[in-house]
């Protein structure tokens, strides 16, 4: 079914108030001595497994100056009584050496919900350290570059929700997760593309307003009988893809599967040969055991899964996220010996977010 509207910012009109909230700071740590950064034949035997793991995408010149921070931080996590969660488009010796779980947003999740360390280095962008907090309310939670934000995340916000409250009077609201914690606070259930057409489908009635991305928007009411409102925001990597350049992959090998995330524009998943999540993308090449496969997402998850697959070719139309890209090893390591940023959410909005949150982690999929 097409898309019943397509809703963009508002720019006027009387803003429902927001919920007041009481003010609450960062926790204060002891910041912990800088260890030696230095390559020695210690650092090389005590990284040498970890090494096995990225060898197939990280060259063995580049190797001498990661080890010593991989080392650092791996220490360093014992210290703080700390897990690394690291998303799939985390680069592979981040994936790879130092994170304890990793994942998509809907498995980091529910990870932070089992986790039992005191802190949490939230290897991602700023939403997913947000909804790690909003789960771990007692836990510290850090991220290692607090400007690492997404342009979906930022297309909307707690006002612009309550506007659409008050224009579909009772109809329910969706987010996907890649929003921030006061627009989680503000609709009734939250998302991931893993799960958005089983949480679309789970709500009463007939309508449902779906935010902010528009082309998963699109591709949800490709499936459901529903009619689906969306917001217009979109995915700054995902969008770049386009029909044209797979085509083009398509005819200079046609035996070539191309897989893509939903996050893509309609004529990019029209060519694909398979639509799903990045952890749903991850086990179907696990699972088909491609010979070359185009994986239509940010470029690094293909290097994480040629990590453990390396019989399969990837072909990488190489679109980088720039907001994941800014955690970096010498930034964890300076997160867990300063313990900064520390991600700090007024306890009235968490609240309401965690409602949101909670109900999609618990529902059966
Ligand atoms: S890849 Fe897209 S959706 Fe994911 S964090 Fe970057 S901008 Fe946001």
């Amino acid at each position: 079914m097409p898309l019943a509207d397509i809703l963009g910012p508002v720019e006027s009109g009387r803003v429902p108030p927001a919920p007041s909230a009481p003010a609450v700071s960062a926790r204060v740590y002891r910041p912990l001595p800088a260890p030696e950064l230095t390559w020695t034949p210690a650092v090389e035997a005590a990284t040498a497994h970890l090494y096995e793991r990225v060898k197939a995408v990280i060259p063995p010149v580049e190797w001498p100056f990661m080890a010593p921070y991989v080392k650092a931080i791996n220490d360093l996590k014992t210290e703080r009584n700390a897990v690394i969660l690291a998303h799939n488009y985390q680069t592979p010796e981040i994936y790879n050496c130092v994170a304890d779980f990793v994942g998509d947003s809907l498995q980091l999740a529910r990870e932070a919900t089992k986790v039992n360390a005191e802190v949490i280095v939230q290897c991602g962008v700023h939403f997913m350290a947000e909804t790690s907090k909003i789960l771990n309310p007692s836990k510290t939670v850090l991220i290692p570059d607090s400007r690492a934000g997404c342009s979906l995340a930022e297309s909307i916000t707690g006002a612009d929700v309550r506007l659409l409250r008050q224009r579909y009077p009772g109809v329910p609201i969706v987010a996907y997760v890649n929003t921030s914690a006061e627009v989680k606070a503000e609709v009734d259930i939250c998302c991931t593309s893993s799960n958005a057409l089983a949480v679309v489908e789970s709500l009463p009635g007939d309508t449902v307003i779906f935010l902010p991305d528009q082309y998963l928007a699109k591709y949800v009411a490709s499936q459901t009988a529903k009619k689906v409102i969306a917001w217009k925001g979109a995915c700054e990597v995902h969008e770049r893809f386009t029909g044209d350049e797979l085509r083009m992959y398509r005819e200079a090998d046609p035996e070539v599967q191309i897989i893509a995330h939903p996050e893509c524009p309609p004529d990019v998943i029209a060519e694909a040969d398979f639509t799903g999540s990045t952890a749903h993308m991850i086990n179907w090449v696990r699972d088909h055991h491609p010979k070359r496969v185009v994986m239509v997402t940010e470029c690094s998850m293909a290097d994480n899964v040629q990590a453990e697959l390396p019989d399969v070719e990837f072909v990488r139309p190489c679109n980088l996220c720039p907001h994941m890209k800014r955690i970096t090893l010498p930034k964890i390591l300076d997160s867990l010996l300063h313990m900064r940023e520390e991600i700090v959410i007024d306890p009235a909005i968490a609240a309401r977010a965690r409602r949101s949150v909670e109900r999609m982690v618990n529902l059966k999929n």
